[in-house]
């Protein structure tokens, strides 16, 4: 048994944790979280009852953030769960599971708690393998490359964890072109590919997250996981990518998230983390080793969108986009517009300053308020503080495509 101060700092081999000694980590952590705002920017499809109960989180004065320096595991409602504590307070805790889901619990609810080891360590791809084969029944098999672990049905489906490797190395070879300092992943990264369309909904319906008609694939933040299905094979179309816009949207959101791009747990700005998944929607981003032209690079989409509402534009539109996620609730399709549009404006013509932004915003401390006057604080430290004249020239190139 450890003592409380031991297990507080991370000492010690493995052992019993008593679940009093969260009085004590709380004790010495800082007080100054606030609600859990973050990952609302994370979600695309996300389960609108995980945000609730996030938002609730840590608005009591005794509350910390990690991460902890150690790793623990415990029971929970007969539940296995091993990882990081992230954050805490005496009702509620966040832990990373090593398999790079979050865990959400109340202190109370954990059994047999226990300190495993003093730094997280993630499963290994093949420890990854053998419990996917466990969690899915026989009708499914797994494929993994370097980084993916891709859950799909028997027979030939294994190029989906190719597919999804190579796009991992088109992101990442476009961020380092660019400059940024990408990192490894600290997890395996988990794909579920399902055979249609309805074998997709019936899987989300099962786990208590409907899907909203119309939906093609997701990332899960809460899981880490992307969902999918292969509408290529449901259209009699051989090309996997003719209908892969949704899938390369996803992948790209949990690529970002798990090689530093975004990060993971602290809020990150909605145009960005959307108008980054944008881009790589067009085949001359994610595809960018065979085609290199501006051309392929738009998203023809995003860009008709853009043009259409260029007329009534408001004044003061990017500091409203960039200051707050609420576009998106309230007037979703120009937002999404705006977004792409102003990211491909920025990577096309300023990729150094855009690349700054990212890393300055994937820097910001875990678990904390992102208020709008920091937004633009963050902005203009990288494009200036001329807003109007970012807009005239944004409106222009748009123009110009
Ligand atoms: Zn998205």
């Amino acid at each position: 048994m450890y003592s409380k101060a031991c297990v507080a700092a991370g000492q010690g081999d493995s052992g019993k944790w008593p679940i009093e000694s969260f009085a004590t980590i709380v004790a010495r952590g800082p007080a100054t979280m606030t609600k859990a705002w973050w990952l609302r920017s994370m979600l695309c499809f996300g389960k609108a009852s995980f945000v609730a109960s996030l938002l609730m989180l840590f608005a009591g004065p005794a509350s910390a953030v990690g991460p902890a320096t150690f790793m623990m595991a415990a029971s929970i409602d007969g539940r296995a769960v091993e990882g990081q504590p992230l954050a805490w307070n005496d009702r509620q805790m966040l832990l990373l599971g090593r398999d790079g889901a979050l865990h959400d619990f109340a202190p109370q609810a954990a059994r047999n708690s226990r300190k495993t080891g003093s730094i997280f360590r993630s499963y290994s791809i093949s420890e990854m393998r053998s419990r996917l084969q466990i969690e899915f029944d026989s009708s499914f098999e797994i494929s993994s490359t370097a980084h993916f672990v891709v859950v799909h049905p028997r027979g030939q489906w294994s190029a989906w964890a190719e597919r999804l490797e190579s796009l991992y190395r088109s992101f990442t070879h476009y961020m380092h072109v660019r400059a940024f300092r990408v990192q490894r992943p600290v997890v395996p990264l988990v794909a579920i590919v399902f055979r249609n369309q309805t074998a997709y909904y019936r899987y989300a319906a099962a786990q208590g997250s409907p899907l909203q008609p119309g939906t093609l694939g997701h990332y899960d933040p809460e899981s880490n996981r992307i969902f999918l299905f292969d509408a290529s094979r449901q259209q009699d179309n051989s090309d996997w990518s003719a209908n892969a816009e949704t899938i390369i949207h996803e992948a790209t959101h949990q690529t970002a998230y798990n090689v530093g791009v975004h990060r993971r747990f602290a809020e990150q700005p909605r145009w960005l983390v959307e108008g980054l998944a944008m881009m790589f929607e067009a085949r001359g981003v994610w595809d960018a080793r065979s085609i290199y032209t501006r051309t392929d690079r738009i998203n023809r989409l995003r860009l008709r969108d853009f043009m259409a509402g260029l007329e009534s534009r408001p004044d003061n539109r990017i500091a409203y986009l960039v200051g707050s996620d609420q576009g998106f609730r309230t007037e979703p399709v120009g937002a999404y517009a705006e977004a792409w549009t102003l990211s491909f404006f920025l990577c096309e013509t300023r990729p150094q300053d855009y690349c700054r932004y990212l890393e300055r915003v994937a820097a910001r401390k875990p678990f904390s308020d992102y208020p709008s006057r920091n937004r633009l604080a963050d902005f203009t430290a990288c494009f200036g503080n001329d807003l109007e004249l970012l807009d005239a020239q944004l409106c222009r190139f748009a123009e110009e495509l």
